[in-house]
């Protein structure tokens, strides 16, 4: 049979397994590994995936890929970025250096309000334009599906604009973006909890969900809400179709884990500082756990305890949760921190970063290299999957295919990238 393309000769090929659900415990490290292996890919999907003597006698492809001495997996998933965004905050990143905290940074009016106040004067084109340019990048570094927060408008106009742009660079790329409507980011200057949460109810989730400008519901507890307030965002939410996402525990415990169970999100994210009964909701609920180690890092705060909640059953997941207060543009490096620093196999991480954070923005068609997924893949230039973490600073990534495209030859951006 002749196909679109053939990548062939890879020293390993290595994937999670899809069990229609995401992997939880041994599942997470429980991974296939294909020596000398081959995938053929066909109309922007996986046909087959084999041993390269085999698939060389079953296809010809009008395009072949030679992946020897290379690593294949699938193309990595984003499920929590704050990417939209305009100015930066490297003079907080200093002051956080010098020991002041990053909810002190948010006292003094810096922080999350003050990227408002910069996302509010900036067009929305401008802001399309700033984030296609740190996707380009992220596209380099392999990601191939990316998740973006709204957040940063803060009042009904900015928010609808902040989402606009977003769909216009969904259009404008040939990667898939998921929007997610986080009204409940933080609390505008000069107005009350009540009265922000009263018009995130009442004005913003209607209209967003009428324009159908985006898929999640998300809060931010520890931006100044109660548990009540953002139950009842998440509940109104749902009612017009918006799935619920919770910013979960990341500076203390704010019950942001039993939030998550009680809401049925799709997944909570953080969870630094959850209790064990909310870890023990999440995990009896199947709520995925996006963990996001970079902004461990970047704000100098400690690492989610992956180990107990792989132990625990919850489906781990991995994102960089990029935005001003954590300019992380690359999973290859939250997933060396996430083996690094919360002590996960170079297995879970692959399975974290792809199939799992798949499943965590509700994604079934990727995130494992099977037969009828999509062909997203990605090629790094290690030999086995063991180099995870091991050979780490540098971008290893050599080739990036979307949809069955190839973006990304040898290091270097090919297809133009409004070729959707
Ligand atoms: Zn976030």
């Amino acid at each position: 049979m002749h196909i679109d393309l053939l990548i062939i000769n890879a020293s390993q090929i290595a994937t999670p397994i899809d069990r229609g659900r995401p992997c939880v415990k041994n599942e997470l490290s429980d991974i296939s590994i294909i020596e000398n292996g081959a995938i053929a890919i066909h109309n922007g999907k996986i046909l087959d995936v084999g041993r390269t003597n085999v698939l060389m006698k079953k296809y010809s492809a009008d395009v072949i890929i030679n992946a020897e001495n290379k690593l294949v997996i699938p193309g990595f998933v984003d499920p929590h970025t704050h990417l939209l965004f305009a100015g930066y905050r490297d003079d907080e990143f200093v002051l956080r250096l010098k020991g002041i905290s990053y909810m002190e940074i948010h006292k003094r009016g810096g922080g999350i309000l003050r990227t408002v106040r910069m996302v509010r004067k900036a067009s929305e084109t401008k802001l399309a334009d700033e984030t296609i340019k740190r996707i380009t990048r992220m596209i380099l570094n392999g990601t191939t599906t990316f998740e973006i927060k709204s957040g940063y408008g803060l009042d009904t106009k900015n928010e609808l604009k902040m989402l606009r742009a977003i769909k216009k660079i969904k259009e404008f790329l040939p990667v898939d973006v998921i929007p997610t409507f986080l009204g409940a980011h933080a609390i505008p200057e000069n107005m009350s909890a009540e009265e922000y949460v009263k018009i995130i109810i009442e004005e913003m989730i209607p209209k967003v969900a009428k324009e159908k400008l985006a898929v999640f519901n998300d809060v931010f507890i520890e931006g100044g809400f109660t548990y009540d307030q953002c139950r009842s965002i998440l509940l109104a939410g749902k009612e017009h179709g918006l799935i619920p996402k919770v910013h979960a525990d990341e500076f203390r415990d704010a019950n942001g884990a039993k939030l998550a169970a009680e809401t049925n999100a799709i997944s909570a994210d953080h969870l630094v500082n959850s209790s064990e009964e909310g870890l023990r909701m999440l995990a009896s609920k199947k709520v995925c756990g996006v963990l996001l180690p970079a902004t461990s890092m970047s704000v100098g705060s400690k690492f989610a305890n992956a180990r107990k909640m792989i132990n625990l059953g919850i489906p781990i997941a991995l994102g960089t949760d990029l935005s001003p207060a954590c300019l992380c543009e690359s999973m290859q490096m939250v997933i060396t921190l996430a083996i690094h620093f919360m002590k996960m196999l170079p297995e879970e991480a692959l399975t974290a970063a792809t199939l799992n954070a798949a499943y965590a923005i509700g994604l079934r068609d990727r995130g494992s290299l099977e037969k009828s997924k999509r062909a997203d893949i990605i090629i790094l230039d290690i030999p086995r999957i063991n180099f995870l973490g091991y050979l780490f600073g540098g971008n290893l990534v050599t080739h990036v295919i979307v949809n069955g495209k190839i973006l990304v030859e040898d290091g270097k951006i090919v297809s133009h990238l409004k070729s959707r």
